[in-house]
């Protein structure tokens, strides 16, 4: 398959605030519409003690537009407890979305070392199934999340875009889809195939970027930046658009090199390689 088209501009690029992490809301809106960064996906412990329509205001004033709300999920638990406060706190997600402006929450779905992944399954099928109701009120959508296996044992229990597929499918609503995020789905030689399944099922939600660095000194805070690692880019982007995925080109990196620089410099840095490398 070619290349797609080259990205000429910023228009479609959103930035986790997770990627500057040293900075709060109200930095990470101004400094990324400075940069000219008009989407945003925001990181839910940011909300805390903020005033909704506060935000609402400095994100208008900045043209900033709300991509996605990070994230609800970690439904998978042996004790029923752990299952219930997981539940009524994505139900606060979701009114938090809905306050915000924000069309998606990103589910990174939970594990429990304690129990097989095939229990942890069922509890998460079950508590997205307890959480659609409130979501379609309010016309929320969520984003099931597959990461890389390495955190099978804690964060999550769906690792391959083929599971999260699945999971989805089964959940059989138009509110329930995907997230592709590159560091956690590049590896998978099913790639191309589960990406255009999604797409078909019109369930490609989103899309999120950074680097895989094959020397990696962290395994959840040494992301690189696009161009830094191994990923080829270009080429999952390409089979994203070739299954209809028109949504935003969502920067997220995690990364305690990057977290101890100046994070205005690390912004312009991600502005140069997303529009070479992705
Ligand atoms: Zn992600």
């Amino acid at each position: 398959m070619d290349y797609p088209a080259t990205i000429n501009d910023l228009s479609r690029l959103c930035i986790h605030t997770q990627t500057t992490r040293p900075w709060d809301l109200r930095q990470c809106i101004e400094n990324y519409a400075g940069s000219g960064i008009h989407r945003i996906s925001v990181w839910r412990h940011l909300l805390e003690n903020t005033d909704p329509k506060g935000i609402r205001r400095i994100l208008k004033d900045h043209a900033m537009e709300v991509v996605s709300l990070v994230r609800g999920g970690f439904f998978a638990s042996s004790h029923p407890g752990q299952r219930e406060a997981a539940i009524a706190d994505n139900l606060e997600a979701i009114r938090e979305a809905e306050a915000l402006g924000a069309p998606v929450l990103v589910v990174v779905c939970g594990a429990d070392p304690g129990q097989s992944p095939v229990e942890s399954v069922d509890q998460i099928r079950e508590g997205i199934a307890s959480v659609l109701p409130a979501a379609s009120e309010v016309g929320v959508r969520l984003a099931i999340e597959p990461l890389h296996p390495m955190y099978a044992a804690g964060r999550s229990a769906i690792v391959t875009m083929k599971q999260a597929n699945d999971l989805a499918e089964s959940l059989d609503s138009d509110l329930v889809g995907v997230a592709v995020d590159v560091f956690h789905v590049w590896w998978d030689v099913e790639l191309e195939r589960e990406i255009g399944r999604c797409g078909a099922a019109g369930k490609l939600f989103a899309f999120h970027l950074s680097d895989w660095k094959t020397e990696m000194t962290d395994l959840l805070n040494d992301r690189g930046l696009m161009g830094e690692g191994c990923i080829d880019l270009k080429r999952i982007r390409g089979w994203m658009e070739q299954a209809g995925f028109e949504g935003s080109h969502e920067v997220e990196i995690f990364s305690n090199r990057y977290w101890k620089g100046n994070q205005g410099e690390f912004v312009r840095k991600i502005c140069d390689a997303y529009l070479k490398h992705a």
